[in-house]
């Protein structure tokens, strides 16, 4: 005989953030809702009421009795996380909410409005592992895994600040993980996140695997992984220089998985999922930006092909606290752009949206100051 289902979760679970709707699959919330004595079709009400209706406040859910309500509240519906500090930036397009989670872990995540998309920048770790030295994340090491609710939410608050602005209706449209954390060494809990993401409403928050771009330093096993989830979810590779002598000071996991490794795994990854990947490149004054790295890194990713494969996005460096690097000079950046253009390799320069509130890739740190 399986084991019974525990009624009631121990909230929180030692050492893990309390488990909330968001980390449970469609299944598990039915069982999970009738364990606990309630009917099964509360278990659909309830993802009505989060992923579509964004409203987790027993208050708002009318269509379930009262009892019933602060029962299931209580069960699924866990606080995690409560907000610190709100900035706005580009007239208010850009807003930065700093985030205290149950255990006083911080981190951040970025709303970013534009014409024509909305894109959430979310965190997947408080803090990170990974050491690359020109980013304010790696300064502090990792603090924990974030789990996959604590995901998820940072959408739903996005989506839930958007419907409650003044531009009504309008939903987060693309997801980029791209915030504090290495999502590859957070795996399980990322592709949770993913799914709930994906997973079409009421069950998740039916939004497009398109618009979900996952950025790694180059986890290779997990890249191999990725492409078959089934999920075609955009691949950002953050490269920063084409060979290894530099790449290792740059990406210091370098060491393990090299720029002919990483490179094919995200060559790999697009002949797979048919998705062209995006190479990160952020451009360092005399350290990464000289003409001779265009061309270098023009020849390594045209070895693997011409077939549209890829897409090289250079990020101006955004100079983070006590780094003594800074953004490339503009004709330089403009020189590096057009040896890449000759060479037939599709590039675009990011924006920096975010920038005067540290809001920008690179400058999440999460202090409480
Ligand atoms: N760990 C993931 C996600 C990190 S943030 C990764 O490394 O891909 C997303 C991007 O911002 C990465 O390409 C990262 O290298 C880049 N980045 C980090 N610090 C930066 C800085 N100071 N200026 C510009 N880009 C930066």
């Amino acid at each position: 005989m399986s084991e019974p289902l525990p009624l009631v979760f121990e909230s929180p679970r030692r050492g893990q953030p309390p488990r909330h709707w968001a980390d449970l699959t469609p299944t598990q919330r039915r069982e999970l809702v009738e364990a606990a004595g309630h009917r099964a079709y509360r278990a659909r009400q309830l993802s009505a009421h989060y992923f579509e209706g964004l409203r987790t406040d027993p208050g708002e859910w009318t269509d379930l009795p009262e009892t019933v309500r602060a029962s299931l509240a209580a069960s699924f519906m866990p606080d995690l996380l409560r907000e610190v500090r709100t900035q706005t930036a580009d007239h208010g397009d850009t807003v930065k909410t700093l985030w205290r989670l149950y255990d006083n872990a911080l981190v951040e995540s970025v709303l970013m409005r534009y014409p024509d998309r909305v894109t959430m920048c979310v965190s997947s770790q408080a803090g990170c592992g990974m050491a690359c030295p020109f980013c304010a994340t790696g300064q502090g090491g990792l603090q924990r895994n974030l789990s996959t609710a604590e995901i998820v939410e940072q959408v739903v608050d996005g989506s839930r600040r958007l419907r409650h602005g003044d531009i009504d209706g309008h939903r987060v449209s693309n997801v980029v993980f791209m915030g504090m954390g290495e999502p590859m060494a957070n795996y399980k809990a990322v592709i949770g996140a993913v799914r709930q993401l994906v997973t079409p409403t009421p069950d998740g928050l039916g939004m497009s695997a398109r618009g979900i771009t996952v950025s790694t330093v180059g986890l290779v096993p997990r890249m191999q992984q990725l492409a078959t989830e089934g999920i075609p979810v955009t691949l950002a590779l953050s490269l920063h220089a084409a060979d290894d002598e530099l790449r290792d000071e740059l990406v210091p996991i370098n060491t393990r998985w090299n720029v002919d490794e990483v490179v094919n795994a995200a060559w790999e990854y697009a002949r797979q999922t048919k998705r062209r990947v995006s190479i990160e490149y952020a451009l360092i004054r005399d350290v990464n930006d000289q003409a001779f790295r265009a061309d270098l890194l023009a020849k390594v990713l045209k070895r693997r092909g011409n077939w549209g494969w890829v897409h090289v996005n250079l990020i101006p460096l955004n100079p983070t606290p006590g780094s003594r690097w800074t953004a490339s000079r503009r004709r330089d950046e403009a020189e590096f752009v057009r040896r890449l253009r000759d060479k037939g390799v599709p590039v675009t320069v990011r924006d920096t949206r975010g920038r005067e509130i540290d809001g920008a890739c690179g400058q999440l740190a999460a202090t409480d100051r």
